[in-house]
């Protein structure tokens, strides 16, 4: 597989949602620590995004083996500490050495009500506490009929980056998730895919400059398979995949990280 276009080495990363306990986490990541090869790592970078009680389990079996798979986080609170019920703070998740922090998943946004407002101090709060937010952004079917998508994924970008700089912008990672993609097994044909990140792309360079469109990584995520990851990996502006479904088994896993590319 050719590098990518400025380097940028892809990012696939595993979004268990609500699934897996924390014993089964510990058994997905085991799983998945034995099927990825040296090779596979230097092809793609890799992250699991586990629920907040499992984050503990497969830190300490990430750590205790050495297992060049990043841990992330699904969502955060964005204040430090306080009376907020129920919430998990940057400075928890940045001591169990979380690397990428899913921020403005559209699940968020549509069951809990987050607001760009709240997503853009979500991810200020993650790079205040030198984590890596993975920012999703995303139309839904009506919009794409309704021939707004570019709208919708520019306006959300404008308004979940106010505030963050240049330098900060080498953190980030975007994630493209169409809304009507997402657990529903229809997935974005490559060149719809390509159109929107490409888009992103061109957005960051008028804001940020060519140098941070360049180096920034743009995800596409919804329904990816084993079977399509190879395809959508072919566009030149898709940099990896934030995966649902596909990422609860390790072995389906492992052939996405892979690129489609068999195992050795
Ligand atoms: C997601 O959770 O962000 C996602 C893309 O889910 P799925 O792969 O199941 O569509």
């Amino acid at each position: 597989m050719p590098a990518r276009p400025g380097e940028r080495k892809p990012l696939i990363s595993g979004n268990w949602k609500m699934h897996h306990t924390h014993l089964d986490a510990i058994a997905v990541v085991q799983k998945l620590a034995y099927s990825l090869l040296p090779a596979d790592y230097e092809r793609a970078e890799v992250s699991v995004h586990p629920a907040f009680t499992a984050l503990r389990s497969v830190q300490t079996l990430l750590d205790a083996d050495d297992v060049p798979i990043a841990l992330g986080a699904q969502d955060v609170f964005y204040e430090d500490s306080g009376a907020f019920t129920g919430e998990v703070s940057p400075v928890m998740l940045a001591k169990l050495n979380v690397s990428y922090v899913i921020v403005g998943h559209s699940e968020r946004r549509q069951h809990f009500g987050e607001s760009d407002e709240v997503v853009n101090k979500k991810l200020l709060a993650v790079l205040r506490h030198k984590m890596r937010p993975i920012l999703c952004v995303g139309e839904t079917l009506d919009e794409r009929e309704a021939g707004v998508t570019e709208t919708k994924v520019l306006g959300q970008l404008e308004a979940d980056l106010q505030g963050v700089s240049p330098e900060a912008m080498a953190s980030l990672v975007i994630a493209y998730e169409p809304i009507w993609a997402i657990g529903t097994g229809r997935t974005a044909s490559p060149a719809d895919a390509e159109a929107v990140c490409k888009a992103v792309r061109t957005w960051l360079a008028e804001h940020y400059g060519a140098g941070v469109a360049t180096g920034t990584r743009v995800q596409y995520g919804g329904s990816v398979t084993p079977d399509n990851i190879a395809e959508l990996m072919a566009e030149d502006d898709i940099d990896g995949a934030l995966v649902g479904g596909a990422s609860l088994d390790a072995e389906r896993f492992a052939q996405i990280a892979r690129l489609g590319q068999p195992a050795k």
